[in-house]
């Protein structure tokens, strides 16, 4: 393939990125979205495999049988709520990438010629030293990530003493060592010292960063893995994934900062590892005494009632309850009940979580609203059934400035007439912290698997 034809091919694959990401945007457009990706994906390949720069062919083959073929396996068998560990754990991957090709590409620079030809070099050594950084903090950061998705790692903060100095002289000793290793033309002491204390920064920032701000965490992560791969891109001088880099860095970043507004948080506090929180867990406080109820008990409630607002969480996931829950709300909107649905930014474990899995179960786009959408509607609802939700539907956030979600606005469900609350034990969520809501009056607990409470709701129904 001729260097021409390789370049139209990578500017065609990086229009059907831009449309891939327009179509991602809307739930009625995500399937097409998804399409646009692949066939943008698969032009780039092809260009890149056949392309003039190509070396190596069966090597690549081979790589990419390997690599597709454990893709693919992993893929198929993640089940959806695992789905965030498997994109910090892509990240990861994105990171190590940039450290590799950057080492690589100092190793073995490119030869330039010309009148600019030292400038380019001295670009190029400030891009292999950025790109091995951002890599190296993606990595580590990424698999910090995976750790406290996946519950191996404890989702409550690191506080190590003067973490934020520690921080600070992790990113002050890189750019010394950065000036140093341009003016001596290259040093791989230089080099492999910024790599390590770029691991231990990245695992630092991540760990430092309490359960509630993870969804930012992992979008942040995802920007930066598209900034490691833009900067692969400059040290390979491929114009393709500088540009894929970019539009997947600039995403994330938008992304992030969106959350960042919907949680009312810093966006520069929780990047800079949860810089400026300092925060007390108030314990042994004393809640007072939680109610139960039967299915048969929410079912006759259901059947009195006008108003229905079904906030769903992260327990719903892991019960896979979104198919009773569509079942119910079919028979319900069939005797004239109002049923909607009441979506927090980030109920679940990725952005967009519960819409997915609505979705999947067929419930109707249009009943289906988010946090702000609805929360004025609560104090005119007659039963809200908050399902495997707990930090989205916790008032602490408004009312106890010392919690860890202290400003997070909430699903206000405590204002409708009643709450039934369904999850297995008094535990608290992913944040760890307890949720007032549980011992309110109006507030009743369906205790059990999600599934089997609301199958057994729709039996009574
Ligand atoms: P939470 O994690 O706060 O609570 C989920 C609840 O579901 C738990 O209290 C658990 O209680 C219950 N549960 C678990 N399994 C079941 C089951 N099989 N049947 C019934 N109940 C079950 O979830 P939310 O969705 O309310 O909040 C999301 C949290 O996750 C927030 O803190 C958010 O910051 C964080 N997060 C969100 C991300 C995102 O992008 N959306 C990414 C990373 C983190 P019990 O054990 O008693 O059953």
């Amino acid at each position: 393939m001729s260097a021409g034809l390789a370049q139209a091919a990578y500017i065609v694959a990086a229009l059907f990125f831009i449309l891939s990401l327009a179509g991602l945007s809307k739930q009625t457009t995500a399937r097409s979205g998804n399409y646009y990706g692949i066939a943008g994906m698969a032009i780039a390949l092809i260009a890149t495999i056949f392309g003039p720069h190509s070396q190596g062919f069966g090597m690549i083959i081979v790589a990419m049988v390997i690599g597709g073929s454990i893709g693919i396996f992993y893929a198929r068998k993640v089940e959806m709520t695992e789905m965030p560990e498997l994109v910090a754990i892509l990240h990861s991957f994105v990171g190590m990438a940039a450290v590799l090709v950057g080492f690589n590409s100092y190793f073995d620079p490119p030869v330039y010629s010309g009148e600019f030809a030292h400038t380019e070099h001295v670009i190029h050594m400030v891009e292999v030293f950025l790109g091995v950084f951002i890599g190296a903090v993606t990595f580590t950061g990424s698999i910090v990530a995976f750790g406290k998705l996946r519950g191996v790692i404890s989702s409550s903060p690191l506080n190590l003493p003067h973490k934020h100095k520690m921080n600070l002289a992790a990113v002050v000793v890189s750019t010394l060592l950065m000036i140093y290793f341009v003016k001596a033309d290259g040093s791989t002491f230089a080099l492999i010292v910024m790599t390590l204390i770029a691991f231990a920064f990245g695992y630092h920032l991540v760990a430092s960063i309490g359960g509630a701000d993870m969804p930012v965490v992992v979008s942040m992560l995802n920007s930066y893995s598209g900034w490691a791969a833009a900067a692969a891109g400059f040290m390979l001088a491929n114009d393709l994934l500088i540009v894929t880099g970019a539009l997947v860095g600039s995403s994330g970043a938008i992304l992030s900062y969106i959350m960042c507004k919907a949680m009312n948080r810093s966006f520069i506090s929780v990047i800079a590892g949860g810089f400026g929180q300092e925060i007390s867990v108030s314990e042994d406080v004393e809640y007072g005494e939680h109610r139960e109820v039967s299915a048969e008990d929410v079912a006759e409630m259901l059947k009195d009632s006008k108003n229905v607002i079904i906030t769903p969480g992260y327990g719903m996931a892991v019960a896979q309850a979104q198919y009773p829950v569509q079942d119910i709300t079919e028979k319900l909107r069939a005797k004239g009940i109002n049923v909607r649905f009441g979506i927090h930014p980030v109920a679940g474990r990725l952005p967009g979580h519960m819409n997915v899995l609505l979705a999947e179960a067929k419930v109707p786009y249009d009943i289906v609203l988010e946090m702000d959408e609805i929360n004025e509607d609560f104090p005119e609802t007659d039963t809200v059934l908050v399902i495997g939700a707990n930090d989205t539907v916790n008032p602490a956030a408004m009312e106890d400035p010392n919690s860890p979600i202290a400003g997070m606005p909430v699903l206000e469900v405590w204002n409708a007439k009643n709450v039934i609350v369904f999850k297995r034990s008094m535990n608290t969520g992913y944040a760890g912290v307890q949720n007032p809501l549980f011992f309110k009056e109006n507030t009743a607990m369906l205790f059990g698997d999600a599934k089997e409470s609301v199958d057994a709701i729709a039996k009574a129904i």
